[in-house]
């Protein structure tokens, strides 16, 4: 039988005076997947997953974890719960071997050196485990944070945008922490607005828009819901191009310059070459590429998601 790790159910949160910060959202997670909240900035995640992580009272709704109310007995699964908060900042004086014993301490787990120099390994760090802290770098912190949320062994992780203002080599080198992670069976709840990321390491998502989740799936069934499964893109013929491609009939959007022709049907693709070449288009280049949870939240949203910051 599945076993569902975490239930919300129509849970909405409002922050005096009238901030619907969620409004009234329901999903379930099942052990050992990965599931992303995926939105940008503002839309409900960190509000969801503080509540889910019994810091939170929601206004109305069930929120269950380990089939515990989580506003009622959280005390009761603390410990089968790991937690990586939004912006995690290591103590700067403290190395990365010291902030785990520290930890453990915390929690109340024995952990011999053997035990903390495994821990170091399995997050990548164990040539920079006695370097303190303030030196590391962002992704270094992010996977000293991940060691320190892995501390009791949780059946539960959330990730609470674990790979923001990183850089492009450091976000996949955490990516490989999380799937290792989730190899080991721990069931993850990762916020994210990156739509690559979600895409990358989820096996269910739920995008999130101004506190309500406008659609839920794995990545692949929402791009073929919600997209078409082939793009052509016409790079650089900005506006102008856009309007010489839509006056042939041609259902196309217009992002950053570059101009997308969804194509649904792989059939449809020579008629659409042809038609795209009898224009005249100051084309920097041509290709085609499958369409991405990019697109979907475009179709769905008519704006991009960027960095976070919703473009209206
Ligand atoms: P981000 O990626 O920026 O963290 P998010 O999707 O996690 O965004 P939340 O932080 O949950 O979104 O915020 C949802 C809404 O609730 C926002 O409008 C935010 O301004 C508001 N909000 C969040 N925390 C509080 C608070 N403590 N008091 C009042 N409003 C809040």
């Amino acid at each position: 039988m599945v076993e569902r790790v975490i239930e919300v159910e129509d849970l909405a949160k409002r922050y005096p005076p009238d901030t619907m910060a969620i409004d009234g959202i329901s999903f379930s997670i099942e052990r050992g997947r990965v599931f992303s909240l995926l939105g940008p900035n503002g839309a409900g995640k960190t509000t969801t997953v503080e509540i889910l992580e019994g810091l939170r009272t929601p206004t109305s709704g069930r929120t269950r974890v380990f089939d515990v109310d989580t506003s009622k007995d959280y005390a009761s699964i603390r410990g089968r719960v790991g937690i990586l908060p939004q912006n995690f900042e290591p103590f700067d004086n403290l190395k990365p071997v010291e902030a785990v014993e520290y930890w453990a301490k915390l929690f109340d787990k024995r952990k011999t050196r053997k035990d903390i120099n495994e821990m170091l390994d399995i997050v990548g760090l164990s040539e920079r485990k006695n370097l303190l802290a303030k030196k590391l770098s962002g992704g270094e912190k992010r996977k000293l944070g991940i060691a320190l949320s892995l501390i009791n062994d949780p059946e539960l992780l959330f990730l609470d945008e674990p790979t923001t203002g990183l850089d492009p080599k450091a976000r996949r080198d955490l990516w490989k922490l999380i799937e290792e992670i989730q190899g080991r069976g721990t069931t993850v709840l990762l916020t994210t607005h990156y739509l690559d990321e979600a895409e990358k390491l989820s096996d269910d998502v739920a995008i999130m828009h101004r506190g309500n989740i406008i659609a839920r799936g794995s990545p692949s069934e929402l791009i073929s819901r919600f997209g078409k499964t082939t793009v052509v893109v016409l790079e650089g013929v900005g506006t102008d191009g856009l309007t010489e491609v839509t006056r042939r009939g041609i259902e196309a959007t217009e992002v950053d310059g570059d101009v997308m022709v969804p194509v649904a049907n792989p059939s449809e693709m020579r008629t659409i070459f042809a038609k795209l070449s009898s224009i005249e288009l100051p084309v920097k280049d041509m290709y085609t590429r499958r369409q991405t949870l990019e697109d979907v939240f475009l179709s769905l949203v008519g704006t991009k998601m960027d960095e976070g910051v919703l473009e209206e």
